[in-house]
């Protein structure tokens, strides 16, 4: 059994003291009441639901799995899923950050940020039911009509129905492009949608009265590839002008997964067998219009990785305090006691720390970048707005990229301070390392993200929110250059930043010659700059320490663990430094 507790004190932290996010929250357009009072008391309360309702059910939800019956093709969650929706639900936790029109709450992206970090730590398996209806509500704000929002959207916010994305196809994943799932006009304006999708979450349960699928298809007119994908929407059950639920939808699972992890979510085949769909967005932009969603998706799956994390290192932590074991080096510590315990040993606490590192620097720059969300919703100026935007685009690549790469790391070592005991199921370890490993997968695999970076944000867009982002570390660096307490980190972070900007120049003439260097080079380069990128979230944070009013020992161990991470995990830029630079001769071909 493992514990968890909601990380509120560094949560709070990060939120008001490294960001300043309640004087940049209350200054955007509808912010005014977006005071620290009020978001902390949100953060408490999605503490308490996370801690006392979901928490319970993670363990028992991976031994149970989903049951999938072939006779009637209805999914049943694990026990207590059922429960915590509803719960979840009266809550009003899932308009959290919808707007007041559609009967959301209007809170700030940031916000929402750290709720879902909570209610993922809580059991990542259930949270995928709300998160995949949060990216299907996304969609038909940015693209539906307003019939479409109010029959299909506004259920979704009041926590009574849920939704799905439904993209993937046996033979298209990363490629979306060679997807074959058709729609049929029909003689109403309505379409007939026919194909098979796998891998769909939440694709089938019973833990909501409707399920809303957005749905990517093909007209019959369409172009091949990835210019010729619609976008509808396919209800489980249709839906009367009232609102009121009708016939069932010819949309129904085949089967759902078994899988590494996970298991409380269900994966399900869809077979849309002729459902009624109707038409959102643009026909042949269906795919454009799914991109203007996943920042927000990719965000959402980047917290997934820092809500696994937190939650293997808690438990580390605390097992390190108890389990008994050998003798320090320079002798014991505990004489009275039959053994010391294992945070004597150097080398348990560079695991810990190495988790610790990780976790709260993944923190500032997943909050971080959901602020600039916020900015670039309800900046006060077309400029700020911009400017924003520009950085989200840059840093969603190695928040998802990234984050997720590190939680494999954090929870593996997690288990790692167990010793055998995190490979027995019974200690809850081995389920941590089991959900990770999905999440470097699904919303764009690593490579995917790696790509992204490099060859969209960095070269396509001229690396317009890199420059962005350099210049606030410039800047920063700059306020802080006399400041001895932070010279240790100043003097590092100031050179990486201007070797970054070198290394992706040279990259950039490297793939104009030969384009082959963008794939070789991508993965190297997402790598180092993630770990540069929480270097200077390392440094804002013992900045922001420095000047709050924490405890010492709060204060301390910022400072700890930023010296551990510059010292002993900020040197694997050499690496990947070395490995981008030896260019693409160095990846043979394989027959
Ligand atoms: C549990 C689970 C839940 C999921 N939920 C959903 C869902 O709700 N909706 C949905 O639509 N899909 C969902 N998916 C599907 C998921 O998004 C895909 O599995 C993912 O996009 C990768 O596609 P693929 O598996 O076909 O791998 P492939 O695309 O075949 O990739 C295989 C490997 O090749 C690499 N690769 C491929 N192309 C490139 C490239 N251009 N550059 C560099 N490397 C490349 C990849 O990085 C990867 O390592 C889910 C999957 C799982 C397992």
């Amino acid at each position: 059994m493992t514990i968890y507790k909601a990380p509120l004190d560094d949560q709070r932290f990060t939120l008001f003291d490294l960001l300043g996010a309640e004087a940049i929250l209350t200054r955007l357009q509808g912010g005014a009441e977006h005071s620290r009072d009020l978001l902390d008391a949100v953060l408490e309360e999605a503490g308490k639901l996370s801690e006392q309702v979901l928490a319970p059910t993670n363990a028992s939800g991976d031994a149970e799995g989903c049951h999938y019956d072939k006779a009637t093709h209805a999914v049943t969650t694990p026990k207590g899923f059922k429960e915590a929706f509803k719960a979840f639900s009266e809550g009003g936790w899932a308009g959290l950050t919808a707007k007041e029109e559609f009967g959301g709450q209007a809170l700030p992206n940031v916000i929402g940020t750290s709720t879902t970090e909570l209610f993922q730590s809580g059991n990542l398996s259930w949270s995928l039911y709300p998160l995949l209806s949060e990216g299907a509500c996304h969609a038909m704000e940015l693209h539906g009509t307003e019939a479409q929002q109010h029959t299909y959207m506004k259920p979704i916010v009041e926590g009574r129905w849920t939704g799905t994305m439904c993209l993937t196809e046996p033979q298209a994943g990363s490629d979306l492009g060679l997807l074959k799932t058709r729609a049929e006009p029909n003689a109403d304006g309505s379409y007939a949608i026919s194909g098979t999708k796998i891998f769909i979450s939440a694709g089938e349960h019973d833990m909501a009265e409707n399920i809303v699928h957005l749905v990517l298809a093909r007209l019959p007119d369409a172009p091949a590839g990835s210019r010729g994908i619609s976008m509808f929407i396919v209800p489980k059950f249709k839906v009367d002008a009232n609102g009121s639920l009708g016939e069932r939808n010819q949309a129904y699972a085949g089967a759902i997964e078994h899988k590494m992890g996970l298991k409380g979510s269900a994966t399900c085949v869809m077979n849309f067998d002729g459902a009624e769909g109707y038409l959102i967005g643009q026909p042949h932009k269906g795919l454009a219009a799914m991109f203007t969603m996943m920042n927000a998706a990719r965000l959402s799956v980047g917290v997934q990785g820092l809500a696994l994390a937190e939650r293997a290192w808690q438990n580390s932590l605390n097992y390190a305090r108890e389990r008994l074991q050998g003798r320090a080096l320079s002798g014991a510590k505990f004489p009275d006691k039959a053994a010391d315990n294992l945070l004597v040993q150097p080398d348990v606490r560079r695991m810990l720390l190495t988790q610790r590192a990780f976790v709260e620097a993944s923190r500032a720059l997943l909050y971080y970048t959901a602020l600039q969300t916020d900015i670039e919703a309800r900046g006060t100026s077309e400029d700020e707005r911009r400017h924003a935007s520009e950085l989200v685009a840059f840093l969603i690549p190695i928040a998802k990229g990234v984050v997720t790469e590190l939680a494999q790391e954090c929870t593996k070592e997690a288990l790692q301070v167990y010793g055998g005991h995190g490979y027995i199921g019974e200690n809850g370890m081995e389920q941590f390392v089991r959900d990770a490993r999905i999440i470097t997968l699904y919303e764009g695999t690593t490579g995917i993200q790696a790509a992204d970076l490099l060859g969209r944000k960095i070269l396509q867009l001229q690396g317009v929110g890199f420059k962005h982002f350099v210049a606030e570390i410039g800047a920063f660096c700059k306020t802080h250059a006399g400041d001895t307490k932070l010279a240790a980190l100043i003097a590092p972070l100031a050179i990486l930043a201007k070797e970054w900007g070198e290394l992706t120049q040279s990259l950039a003439q490297r793939v104009q010659a030969n384009p082959e260097e963008l794939g070789a080079a991508a993965a190297d380069y997402l790598w180092y700059s993630g770990y540069v990128t929480l270097a200077y979230f390392w440094a804002r944070a013992v900045a922001a320490a420095e000047a709050g009013t924490q405890s010492e020992a709060f204060k301390q161990a910022k400072r700890d663990t930023a010296a551990f991470y510059f010292a002993r995990l900020l040197p694997r830029t050499l690496m990947h430094k070395a490995a981008m630079v030896s260019g693409a001769g160095t990846i043979a071909d394989i027959a």
